[in-house]
């Protein structure tokens, strides 16, 4: 199921990035432990009463080559309403009432989505009295919070869950795999969409209006129904800030959200940067089936080792993603390209695949057997059970004497064992450590 987004817009200095951390409690921490995870602190995934919403901070979207201040909230504000489900306003109470607060509220009451007002900086009593001036924006009572003190946040995730849209899981079959091809602008996504389709397909009309749901391109192949998500989006380009990096990061997420399986498309001419580390490190996090299609192989100078090479790149930067298959192709002359959808029917059955928790079972006790877990200080982790409870991605839960025993490089061996025996290819696996004695 696709979250639903949530953005937060507001002045510089408000407090939008204090309040994104408040949002999302320890999660952002936990993801960035993990070695080699390379992430922009603008977007993550959090929970309210068992609502998930994905969040971001538009604050952190630089608009490349603009230094008016006003401008570039603006187009921050832009986004915000052409991307999110619910829009955070936020205001200051130091400060106060801005001119710039009411350009921006201008712009968001026209957009007829969900506005939150929250006025930050609400840190003792007195200041209660500062947030009713924000009356005047029209978008109700005001939410007082402090970022500093950590008040209110409970109200406003309240207000934002209140405003969520219901879960929509697009309307498709579960056996249709829905697959998102993700990448830089200029990797190749639409040539690779024309080039999977036959190129007598038109991958959509323009047609004024079109829904969301209209921009997915399906069809079916040897008796597999696939759907391409958000092929519309690929082709919208032009305006300056939706070649900025973060712009196509935030289009990414969405279809990522909505996506089994991702393609990671990567200019085989070009090489890897950091914005294909950021996209590849979304679908990780948002628990997606991956793999990486190298494109425009036709043109790379070849010798004997290159693909190897290519591969030990890309091995090296997303060490995160060691699962995700590597596919060297083209779009333009089609060289492998039938390959192509075979390896994304098996990396969307590895996703979903459910393994009998006797065979788990008997996995775990040979590796602990093999190479028992470290003590530490004196004492030892004790594995007692395991199970696992959902795919979309597998998640397994270890049951232990002590989860603080669990180290992060005894849950990489498990894992390792997991994958050897069961395959799991092209997806993450989430493995959570739960105390039972
Ligand atoms: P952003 O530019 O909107 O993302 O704002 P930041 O989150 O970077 O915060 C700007 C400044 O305001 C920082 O110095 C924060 O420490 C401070 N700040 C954030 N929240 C509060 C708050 O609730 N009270 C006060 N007094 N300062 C805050
Ligand atoms: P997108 O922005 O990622 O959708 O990229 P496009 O599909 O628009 O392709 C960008 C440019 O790369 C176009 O000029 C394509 O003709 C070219 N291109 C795409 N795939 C290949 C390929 O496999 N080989 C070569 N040589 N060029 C390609």
């Amino acid at each position: 199921m696709a979250r639903p987004v949530v953005a937060i817009v507001g002045r510089p200095n408000v407090g939008k990035s204090t309040i994104f951390n408040r949002l999302i409690g320890d999660r952002l921490a936990i993801v960035e432990d993990k070695p080699g995870i390379t992430r922009d602190r603008i977007y993550s995934v959090s929970e309210w009463n068992g609502k998930p919403f994905s969040i971001i901070d538009t604050g952190g979207i630089e608009i490349d080559g603009d230094d008016e201040i006003l401008k570039s909230i603006r187009m921050q504000a832009e986004l915000a309403i052409e991307e999110a489900d619910v829009i955070v306003f936020m205001c200051d109470a130091k400060s106060g009432l801005t001119q710039s607060d009411e350009e921006v509220a201008q712009m968001l009451y026209r957009s007829g989505k969900p506005v939150i007002l929250s006025v930050n900086k609400v840190d003792n009593m007195k200041r209660v009295d500062d947030i009713y001036e924000f009356y005047s924006l029209g978008f109700g009572d005001p939410i007082g919070i402090s970022g500093s003190h950590g008040t209110g946040i409970g109200d406003l995730l309240d207000a934002i869950v209140n405003n969520l849209p219901e879960l929509t899981d697009d309307q498709y079959d579960e056996d249709v795999i829905r697959v998102a091809l993700i990448g830089r602008p200029n990797v190749g996504k639409s040539s690779l969409v024309n080039a999977i389709l036959g190129e007598e397909r038109v991958i959509v009309s323009d047609i004024a209006g079109t829904t969301r749901d209209a921009i997915d391109t399906p069809f079916e192949r040897d008796g597999q129904r696939y759907v391409l998500i958000d092929t519309a989006g690929m082709r919208k380009r032009g305006k300056v800030y939706e070649t900025t990096e973060k712009y196509s990061v935030m289009r990414a997420m969405r279809a990522i959200e909505r996506a089994d399986v991702v393609l990671i498309v990567i200019n085989g001419e070009e090489g890897i940067i950091d914005q294909d580390k950021h996209i590849a490190g979304y679908a990780y996090e948002a628990g997606k089936a991956s793999l990486f299609v190298v494109n425009k192989w036709d043109v790379v100078e070849k010798h004997d080792k290159t693909m190897q090479e290519f591969e030990k790149k890309i091995r090296d930067h997303f060490l995160f993603m060691t699962y995700a298959p590597v596919m060297f192709l083209s779009a333009k002359t089609k060289q492998r390209l039938h390959k192509l959808l075979p390896v994304v029917q098996h990396v969307a059955e590895q996703h979903t695949l459910r393994v009998q928790t006797h065979l788990l079972n008997d996995v775990v006790s040979d590796a602990v057997a093999i190479n028992p877990p470290p003590t530490d200080k004196g004492r030892r982790l004790r594995i007692n059970y395991v199970t696992q409870v959902a795919v979309k991605p597998p998640t397994i839960v270890v049951f232990v004497n002590d989860p603080e025993l669990m180290h992060f490089s005894y849950e990489r061996y498990l894992e390792n064992k997991i994958r050897a025996a069961f395959d799991f290819e092209g997806t993450p696996i989430r493995i959570f450590t739960r105390r039972k004695s």
